[in-house]
């Protein structure tokens, strides 16, 4: 049985899928990425590395 991935629109096997219906982990987090910013209607201030990297200025904030 064939599926296209939500995401990047690639056809793979249903069997062959572990993230189903995504293709891979990542398209899977991307749709929901997409979907949360949808939902709060968040416009393209949002800085996509962000979450990825920690943060070093909160040493500032601190006190
Ligand atoms: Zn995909």
């Amino acid at each position: 049985m064939r599926i296209k991935c939500p995401t990047c629109k690639r056809e793979l096997e249903w069997e062959d899928a572990a993230y189903r219906p995504f293709c891979s982990d990542r398209c899977r987090l991307v749709d929901l990425g997409a979907w949360l910013t949808e939902q709060r209607g968040i416009p393209t201030e949002s800085q996509p590395d962000a979450d990825s990297r920690p943060r070093q200025s909160r040493a500032d904030d601190a006190d």
